[in-house]
């Protein structure tokens, strides 16, 4: 198998010279180095080869950031109507788009993923996000009561916004999740510091000139990149944010609701997964195959959602099985950036030794492995796509959240709905889950037994903004996209009157 691991000469020349160019980050309207000077190498997934330096943002620099946030939470940012917030997020949609392909490849390159996922889904998602929560920041009203007590009154809720809001994000979807979290806090009326990883940091940094672009008040939307251990962490304990939004490790956000009792901030998490991809004796099984491989290996299975246990019908199983082993052989792989690929690299070194050593421990512990199993090639952090058959439920390979693009199988004989449900509910996380049916009765029936935040029917990984998503269990607290992520950034405020 040969992969394609160096893909620059598809960056466009002004992508070039903006990752190779110098980089600082946004605080108060203003570019800075960290205050220590000391910055963090990002690396072309693809090869391991250094393609820019960015500031390692530290304590000192996250105060700097909640600084400027609260100065424009109390100032300029709350002296505008709801009608001009949207305009001005309406503007920044309009801007992503214009700059979608510089988007895109900068996505690409920093992370790996396909050039296409980047400039036909994540960017245009982007895109969207922003426009949807434009539309909302208008309607966001609160009630009037009717009072029971005795006397005239008035009595009536405000929806506030929470505040300053630290938002701390991941580098499998760096675009779509900085979306996510600052599309609604923009909305609600809440000023920001956003940490994006520090694998992918390129993308956020580049969105901050569209930020300055579209003409935000200075400090509404400030960025700090760096460690988690040292600025998420120091956003996390900060006194002065009001709110954090983290999505990652289930380990990490954990770290982080405990950090954030010091001020008791609202904390909204979106954390790992481990979903089951549950294909029935009556499914279509090219729809299966397709799904079932796309569930597993989109985005080199870097996905919180990413189906990562398949239990199939024991009378479809082999060709179920089949279809999508030989889909997985087929997947071209190859640098993000260059558009023959079609699987790109994990995100970094350590990443690749995590996903490599799970597969040879379920390997040591009986499993087999049906396809793939190692890295790929020696140069840069291809995994090859994986299906682990024999498995049992308490293997390391069932149990963890694997991050790559590792599938492990098993067939079922009884399509007994209460204990398909029990297997697949067999795990921490309460993330996502996909039925694949044509069976009305089972798959309604199998969804409402299904615990987790999102249950796919005849689709996987399909999100949609006006769809809330996120996790029950350990998979986190809080609902991002729709109407719901509305909730997170607004606190509510009762207001009653008594009539003399
Ligand atoms: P992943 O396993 O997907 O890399 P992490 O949970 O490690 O996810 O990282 C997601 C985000 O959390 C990144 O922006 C990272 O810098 C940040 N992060 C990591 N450790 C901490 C921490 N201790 N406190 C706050 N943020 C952190």
């Amino acid at each position: 198998m040969t992969v394609h691991t160096d893909a620059s000469k598809y960056l466009d020349p002004k992508v070039s010279a903006f990752v190779s160019g110098k980089h600082e980050m946004l605080i108060g309207g203003k570019w800075r180095p960290s205050v220590s000077g000391k910055t963090l190498d990002v690396l072309d997934p693809a090869n391991g080869k250094v393609i820019a330096a960015v500031p390692a943002g530290e304590a000192a620099d996250v105060d700097l950031a909640v600084k400027a946030a609260r100065e424009a939470f109390n100032g300029p940012w709350s002296r505008l109507v709801p009608a001009a917030r949207a305009k001005l997020i309406w503007k920044l949609a309009d801007l992503i788009d214009q700059h979608g392909l510089m988007l895109a490849q900068i996505n690409s390159y920093e992370c790996g993923k396909p050039i296409g996922d980047s400039r036909n889904g994540e960017v245009p998602f982007t895109a969207e996000t922003f426009r949807y929560y434009a539309g909302w920041a208008t309607k966001l009203n609160g009630e009037a009561m009717t009072i029971n007590a005795p006397g005239d009154w008035h009595a009536y809720t405000r929806r506030e916004p929470v505040g300053v809001a630290g938002q701390i994000i991941p580098w499998n979807f760096p675009l779509a999740m900085l979306a996510w979290k600052v599309a609604p806090a923009l909305a609600t009326g809440c000023t920001i510091v956003l940490k994006p990883a520090e694998q992918t940091p390129l993308g956020a940094l580049y969105f901050g000139r569209l930020v300055e672009e579209a003409g935000f008040p200075e400090g509404v939307v400030n960025i700090v990149t760096g460690f988690g251990e040292a600025a998420g962490a120091a956003m996390s304990a900060h006194p002065d944010i009001d709110k954090i939004a983290f999505t990652g490790s289930t380990e990490v956000g954990k770290m982080i609701a405990r950090a954030a009792t010091g001020n008791l901030k609202k904390v909204s998490l979106e954390l790992g997964g481990k979903a089951p991809t549950i294909v029935l004796g009556d499914a279509d099984i090219e729809m299966a195959v397709a799904g079932a491989s796309s569930a597993a290996f989109f985005n080199a299975g870097q996905s919180c959602g990413a189906g990562t246990r398949f239990f199939v019908h024991r009378k479809i199983y082999d060709k179920v099985m089949s279809g999508v082993a030989e889909r997985a052989e087929k997947l071209r792989l190859g640098a993000g950036l260059d558009p023959a690929s079609e699987l790109g690299p994990v995100v970094s070194q350590q990443q690749m030794e995590r996903i490599t050593r799970l597969i040879s421990e379920g390997r040591g512990s009986g499993a087999e492995i049906v396809t793939g199993g190692e890295r790929a090639g020696d140069v840069g952090y291809f995994v090859k796509p994986t299906i682990i058959s024999s498995t049992t439920p308490e293997m390391a390979v069932m149990r963890e959240e694997i991050f790559g693009p590792v599938v492990c199988a098993m067939p079922f004989d009884d399509e007994d709905l209460e204990t398909l449900a029990q297997d697949a509910n067999d795990t921490e996380y309460g993330l996502a889950a996909s039925i694949w049916t044509n069976n009305l009765g089972a798959a309604h029936k199998l969804a409402a037994k299904i615990k987790s935040g999102t249950v796919w029917i005849n689709c996987h990984n399909f999100n949609d903004v006006t769809m809330p998503f996120g996790g029950f269990k350990q998979s986190g607290w809080g609902r991002e996209l729709g109407a719901q992520a509305l909730d997170l950034y607004t606190q509510t405020k009762t207001v009653a009157i008594r009539l003399p």
